[in-house]
């Protein structure tokens, strides 16, 4: 675990944290005037990318408010880059975001902090659960996050196949294969798209493979590949359907929809497409 301190002066700023993958959704906004959204981070968890540190706003300490420097105000704060978070000593060190239909974070400049402490070994893919497409059945932002990971997965896959591509019926297909023909350029070859990753070998021109939960890395296998977010790449390899409604009561956030969807067919549809 490390503590990200202080460049400055060497206080602590936040509390013991392990890294994991950068989420994909940080920097996408969810409808419009949506309050109370959750945090972009896990608890515990940070994600480094682009100059910034991701964390989860429980987790700061020793920090103060830079109120001249405060952007946003409809229901919280914005960021727009400016810092408005500052170390006790005065040295400007990161941005609160929390304005509504924003994932709630504080991104630490990567300039002004530095990491103190061990990171924890990286894990074996193994050690992580590749059968569960949801693990957490009281989660209802699943749909916003996989939508956004699904839009970046699109956008690399145009970028690697430049030619029709075909694909197995079930969740993938079920994602990508009505955007993709849209996308791509009809002729009079076609390529084959498919997964691989842990517990599944495939062989396809485009591979989808996942991303590691911690470090990011692709998993390795031969071929052109389009590295995906470790949930998306569960979803679409789990081809069990998910409830309608969730076991704990309640409504899937995509409520609107008659019939309601049992799988996530429509989250290019829903807020890419359209
Ligand atoms: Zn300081």
């Amino acid at each position: 675990m490390v503590v990200f301190e202080c460049v400055a002066c060497g206080a602590a700023l936040t509390v013991p944290l392990r890294q994991v993958d950068r989420p994909d959704h940080g920097d996408r906004q969810v409808g419009n005037g949506i309050r109370n959204m959750p945090a972009l981070m896990e608890p515990g968890t940070y994600a480094a990318g682009s100059g910034q540190i991701l964390l989860a706003p429980g987790d700061v300490r020793g920090m103060v408010w830079i109120p001249e420097q405060f952007d946003g105000y409809c229901c919280g704060l914005d960021a727009h880059a400016v810092p408005n978070l500052a170390c006790e000593c005065g040295q400007q060190v990161a941005t609160r975001v929390d304005d509504c239909s924003l994932w709630q974070v504080v991104m630490l400049r990567a300039g002004a902090v530095r990491p103190a402490g061990d990171p924890e070994p990286v894990a074996d893919w193994e050690a992580f659960d590749w059968s569960q497409a949801l693990r957490d059945d009281t989660d209802l932002w699943w749909h916003h996050r996989l939508a956004a990971s699904a839009e970046v997965a699109l956008a690399q896959v145009v970028a690697a196949a430049g030619m029709p591509l075909t694909m197995p019926d079930g969740p993938l297909a079920d994602v990508f294969r009505q955007p993709l023909g849209e996308l791509l350029p009809d002729g009079p070859r076609a390529m084959t798209l498919a997964l691989a990753g842990p517990g599944l070998a495939a062989g396809a021109d485009v591979l989808l493979v996942p991303r590691h939960p911690q470090t990011g890395e692709a998993w390795e296998v031969e071929g052109t590949v389009v590295p995906i977010s470790a949930e998306l790449w569960r979803w679409l390899a789990c081809t069990d359907e998910q409830p309608v409604i969730p076991a704990t009561g309640g409504r899937w956030p995509y409520l609107d929809e008659d019939p309601l969807p049992r799988r996530p067919e429509r989250l290019l549809l829903n807020s890419w497409l359209q």
